[in-house]
């Protein structure tokens, strides 16, 4: 049995794991491997490593710092295709879904190899008599990265290359359902030229991040998971001193208007609905249908999604993959029979699902539910499965109204021909990405992704000029050189003159 190990120091970790957990190919259902779970112990090798590497590594020139960057995303881009099939192999989803998601981490990759630009301060000539004011921005530490299952090469490189970019040196705590990418991104990391210590690896579970968070080494804290643990991260990192942001769950909505084009509507409800089998932060969940559409809506949502293939991810021609784990699949079941029994309309019916692959998979095809209404546990979950909800609506208002009330506040869409109303959908709508007949607004990595309410406990969103800021702390120098007679004692304020 394959086993994985933490990277600590810039080699694989070579002691003795006290704890191990399994890791499923999640298309037959068999375990693949065996990862090492970190003790408190382990992880404090990490920490220490990583606060080794960072005296010379903050030291280091923005222009070394730059080509180190500049050599990982070749490395990164040249082996796209076998990271992508770590990702399928652990993960599930489908080869072309795990090759977006390299893409979409790599997109930060380059816009951290702008970091000398990033960095720039400001500076102010004489904002008093021949004094100077100027802002720099300096690196935090040792950065902690705790990551989901769901995209397990995407999600950590939202924040390791703006903090290492930034001068900081990293501990990243991957989910240990699907390890294995992190591991290649260590080994190409060295690979690129970074220093020993600078991006460390603890695999684990509970234990391994509530050490990082009580840390005393650990200055700040990066989330992305559901709400429930992204809050208590929120919570315990910040009570032990850290600056944390939390991604939390999410529950989007997408909202069609009479008038939109409906074939674009359910071309775009069942790609978000249904792809990585809803297992992404940014599915879309609810569809809010305006009535009179609501009918023909549903029609044509469901002739596309009884055509989804689904099957081994690593097979060419399969659109669908299993979820992630057994358990994870029982427990997004329990909400269709939990669904039907509430009075919703299944309309497809994924249980039994035809499917090309193992049958000890975890298989569950594409549900669709009709006239879903609030108060049913369907609505009120994150179920982050392949199980997509009509819920309908009498207005535009009546379905701003209900996507406001939602506790969530990760992404939504709008579908309409209507520029006026979509406009008023930016402005009234308490969500955080927002999409204008795109059904699943990813912002690039120039701009920043973070959702609001319970979908981000912190005030900075990922990436983009927000992850610079989280990555370095700032500092005003006012600086008087040319000057040095101060003119005798004077008791009051500074004021410019
Ligand atoms: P999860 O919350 O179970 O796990 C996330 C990380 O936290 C993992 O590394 C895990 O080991 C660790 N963890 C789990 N339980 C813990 C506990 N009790 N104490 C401390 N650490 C713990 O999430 P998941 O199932 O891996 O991922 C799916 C969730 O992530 C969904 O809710 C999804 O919406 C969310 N997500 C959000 C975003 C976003 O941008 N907002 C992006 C991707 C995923």
């Amino acid at each position: 049995m394959e086993r994985i190990g933490h990277w600590i120091g810039g080699r694989p970790w070579d002691g003795v794991a006290e704890r191990t957990g399994p890791v499923y190919n999640p298309a037959t259902g068999e375990e693949r491997a065996r990862v090492d779970l970190a003790t408190a112990e382990v992880v404090d090798a990490a920490v220490a490593a990583a606060a080794q590497a960072l005296p010379e590594w903050r030291a280091t020139s923005l222009t070394r710092r730059a080509s180190a960057l500049f050599a990982f995303r070749d490395l990164v881009a040249g082996r796209r295709e076998e990271l992508a099939a770590l990702i399928t192999a652990e993960h599930g989803k489908v080869q072309q879904d795990a090759l977006g998601e390299v893409q979409r981490g790599l997109e930060v990759v380059e816009f951290a190899c702008g970091i000398p630009h990033l960095l720039k301060g400001a500076y102010s000539l004489n904002v008093s008599t021949r004094i100077d004011a100027y802002s720099i921005r300096q690196p935090v530490g040792v950065c902690a990265i705790i990551s989901p299952f769901n995209f397990p090469a995407m999600v950590p490189m939202w924040f390791y290359p703006l903090a290492i970019a930034c001068g900081n040196t990293v501990v990243c705590k991957p989910s240990e359902k699907d390890p294995s990418v992190s591991v290649r991104v260590a080994e190409l990391w060295a690979e690129a030229g970074l220093p020993p210590g600078v991006f460390n690896v603890v695999h684990g579970d509970a234990v391994a991040v509530d050490r990082l968070l009580e840390h005393p080494g650990v200055q700040a804290v990066s989330f992305v998971g559901s709400t429930p643990v992204a809050h208590h991260i929120y919570q315990q990192g910040t009570s032990h001193g850290k600056r944390v942001q939390a991604l939390g769950g999410a529950k989007n909505h997408m909202l069609v208007l009479p008038d939109a084009d409906l074939d674009l509507a359910a071309d775009a409800a069942v790609s978000a609905g249904y792809g990585s089998a809803g297992e992404r932060c940014m599915a879309i969940s609810v569809v809010v249908a305006v009535d009179p559409v609501g009918d023909d809506l549903v029609d044509r949502i469901a002739e596309r999604t009884r055509k989804v293939a689904v099957g081994d991810g690593s097979r060419p021609g399969s659109e669908m993959g299993p979820l992630v784990t057994g358990a994870h699949r029982d427990r997004v079941t329990g909400y269709v029979a939990g669904g039907e029994a509430a009075g919703a309309r299944l309309v497809v019916d994924g249980r039994g699902w035809a499917v090309d692959g193992a049958p000890g998979g975890f298989w569950l095809g594409p549900c669709l539910f009709d006239r879903v209404t609030p108060e049913m546990m369907l609505y009120r979950d994150e179920i982050f499965g392949p199980v997509l909800s009509v819920v309908r609506v009498p207005s535009y208002e009546a379905g701003v109204a209900l996507i406001n009330a939602n506790p969530w506040g990760n992404g939504t869409a709008i579908f309409t021909n209507d520029g006026g109303a979509a406009r008023r959908f930016q402005e009234e709508v308490e969500v955080g990405l927002i999409g204008i007949n795109v059904p699943i607004p990813v912002p690039m990595a120039y701009y920043s992704f973070g959702g609001w309410k319970a979908s981000l406990f912190g005030d900075s969103h990922a990436h983009g000029t927000d992850g610079v800021h989280f990555f370095t702390r700032g500092k005003a120098v006012t600086s008087r050189w040319l000057d040095p007679s101060h003119g005798g004692i004077h008791l009051g304020f500074p004021t410019n003159q």
